[in-house]
């Protein structure tokens, strides 16, 4: 037991969540915290690489400092940990990082089309249309850069021929913000096999805008 234990708890309870709910599949997909710091050193809570979520347990939950250090936890942390990182260094009121791979909203990653802003509580949680990060290799210093580049200020990237990264302001915040991703993923492509869809009038789409920047902007 650390002193990060409830922390490691919430990651771990978060990732048994994410597989049974069906957002990755095996050991894949990944979930951090952000950690008060401690020492001048700023820490993030991370769960191991290639294990079955249901087979680990708190101590499991790997702690990693911000320049990748492992330093809590017998597996070792995502390979994806330096993506997690680069979001918390990006975005100040970011606590939570969630990457998964959700079957619709895959289909996009995979097609290269974006998710415009399409229905409204995608543009309040999100932030709007979703981007789709140019290709990298899993776990390289390009995937960082390009998905930090396309997800810009909102809570959702797409990774190309990947998947999906999600923020939150805490945990269950990133969490529905993912489920919010899949919802939308799946009513676009609904509404592309039905038709067209019609968009959002400009005035409402800049007043939800400017309510999620209100809400998750950097600059207070
Ligand atoms: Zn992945």
């Amino acid at each position: 037991m650390t002193i990060w234990n409830a922390e490691k708890q919430a990651v771990l309870e978060a990732g048994r969540r994410m597989s049974e709910k069906g957002f990755v599949v095996g050991t894949a997909g990944n979930i951090s915290m952000r950690l008060k710091e401690s020492g001048g050193r700023k820490f993030m809570a991370i769960t191991p690489t290639s294990r079955y979520y249901d087979t680990i347990g708190v101590d499991d939950i790997a702690v990693v400092d911000f320049d990748g250090k492992h330093v809590e936890g017998e597996f070792s942390p995502s390979v994806e940990t330096m993506l997690h990182i680069g979001v918390y260094k990006a975005r100040k009121r970011v606590n939570a990082v969630i990457h998964s791979h959700p079957v619709f909203s895959s289909a996009f990653a995979v097609s290269g089309m974006e998710i415009p802003p399409i229905i409204e509580d995608q543009v309040t949680y999100l932030g709007g249309g979703i981007k789709v990060a140019e290709y990298a290799l899993s776990g390289s210093e390009d995937l960082v850069k390009n998905a930090l580049a396309a997800l810009g200020p909102r809570n959702a990237v797409l990774l190309a021929n990947h998947g999906a990264v999600c923020v939150g302001r805490d945990l269950r915040e990133a969490f529905t913000n993912l489920e919010m991703l899949e919802k939308t993923a799946k009513i676009y492509i609904c509404v592309l096999s039905i038709g067209r869809p019609t968009p959002i009038p400009a005035e409402s789409l800049e007043a939800m805008s400017a309510y999620f920047i209100y809400m998750h902007g950097d600059s207070e």
